[in-house]
């Protein structure tokens, strides 16, 4: 597999150049040279296999013969070990959930495959610092699949106050390889941070900079496969005219549906659905980029005002020749947010507010004769607090939170100064 860097078109990497280096020269995002594409009649195929077997050879498509797929498959196989089930709301809409695995959200599927991923292209003496900013689930999701891995020291940046108690139990109590800091400020800042890291060439090479973040690309292709077992556990009727609404903070996610749908998957249209922090949205509704400071919602994984992923989108659309014009988009408040989850509720689904969010919008976007479908991105028992309090009723613990919720905090406590970043990551 070969990919380029959308700021350097001549910087060109190989896919496990990029799985290590995260991040190109200028920070700039690596892409896919080649974008591949199945028959119809091989989509069928693929539909009918197992989750394992059909998303070794998605990833295959991609990857190409850099890794073979026997021993592709086990890895696979040891990192998607856990359901991505479609679950009936209404008569015409659904939500594939995607929180069933060891940390209760989406990013599980792409966490635990890049942990895959990376100890399978690295030498076994290599020494390697994952450092990554999380809005919440990143954390958990990055921390639970390199927990214990010889080689690896994670470094995990968040900001003090800003994500769910419980968030914070899942991924702050580990200790071993896992490094947390809290750091005063917003998640834009956090991901600054990471990226000066970037920058600073002594450092990368001094302690094998990597990052986990969704800008890198075995996460995003990791994520393309729980789009296809979506559809596969939909009706012919349903796929012909399918609509998917995904919730969306730095992108990515959407990134991995408009991957999964150039490969020919039937996708008809997306939603880009956020929250109030609405660069996209309000791009779309008017064409001028102009973030604004980050705010905080009850959505808290999608704060993000300056999503990383929105460059390999507009990529996307180029080289594929869609047009933006296509894409489903929205914003909706707290309010709106606490009043959907009551509707959801109501309707016999409990669900949390970045779900929620995807729904409303499609709810209100859907079209007669269409089938939709929104990402559950996280367990509501994740959002225990906040979904408690909105829907007036309690939620049981699920094991993995059950766990941890008693443990003290390791993390440290750290000003938004890169200068103080750079000597904990010489030292830790
Ligand atoms: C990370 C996250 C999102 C946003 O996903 P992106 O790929 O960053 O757009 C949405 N919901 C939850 C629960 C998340 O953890």
């Amino acid at each position: 597999m070969k990919l380029y860097n959308l700021k350097d078109h001549n910087q060109q990497v190989s896919f496990a150049q990029a799985v290590k280096q995260g991040l190109g020269n200028q920070q700039g995002l690596f892409f896919p040279l080649e974008l591949p594409e199945f028959e119809r009649t091989a989509i069928d195929d693929l539909l009918a296999l197992d989750f394992v077997s059909r998303s070794s050879k998605i990833l295959a498509a991609f990857i190409g013969d850099e890794i073979a797929l026997p021993p592709l498959q086990e890895r696979v196989k040891a990192a998607f070990t856990f359901p991505a089930p479609v679950i009936t709301v209404t008569e015409d809409i659904a939500c594939l959930e995607l929180f069933h695995g060891p940390t209760l959200a989406f990013k599980d599927f792409g966490g635990r495959f890049m942990a895959q991923m990376l100890s399978y292209i690295s030498a076994a003496d290599e020494k390697i610092t994952i450092l990554t900013a999380t809005s919440g689930d990143t954390g958990a999701a990055v921390a639970h699949a390199f927990y214990g891995m010889d080689n690896v020291r994670v470094v995990i940046l968040y900001p003090q106050g800003k994500i769910s108690p419980l968030q914070e139990k899942l991924f702050c109590t580990l200790g071993g390889n896992i490094h947390t800091i809290a750091i005063d400020g917003d998640f834009d800042a956090c991901q600054s941070l990471v990226k000066q890291a970037f920058d600073d060439e002594e450092l990368k090479q001094t302690i094998g900079l990597n990052s986990a973040n969704s800008i890198n690309i075995s996460r995003l292709l990791a994520q393309v496969c729980y789009y296809f077992e979506a559809v596969a556990q939909l009706s012919q009727e349903q796929r012909n005219q399918l609509v998917v609404s995904v919730p969306s903070g730095n992108f990515g996610d959407l990134t991995a549906g408009l991957l999964a749908k150039s490969l020919g998957l039937p996708i008809k249209r997306f939603i880009a659905a956020t929250n109030a922090n609405d660069t996209v949205p309000r791009f779309l509704a008017h064409g001028a980029w102009q973030p604004k400071t980050t705010v905080a919602t009850l959505s808290n994984a999608m704060d993000v005002s300056q999503p990383n992923n929105w460059p390999r989108v507009e990529e996307l659309f180029r080289r594929k020749a869609w047009h933006l014009n296509e894409l489903g988009f929205g914003a909706v408040s707290d309010d709106t947010t606490k009043a959907t989850m009551r509707e959801l509720a109501d309707m016999g689904y409990i669900s949390e507010p970045h779900a929620a969010i995807a729904y409303r919008l499609l709810r209100d976007q859907l079209q007669p004769g269409e089938y939709g479908l929104f990402l559950g991105t996280a367990h509501p028992a994740k959002f225990k607090e906040s979904v408690e309090v909105i829907l007036g009723q309690s939620l049981a613990l699920p094991e993995a939170l059950a766990a941890r919720a008693d443990l003290p905090l390791l993390s440290h406590a750290m000003p938004a100064e890169f200068a103080d970043l750079r000597k904990f990551l010489f030292n830790a």
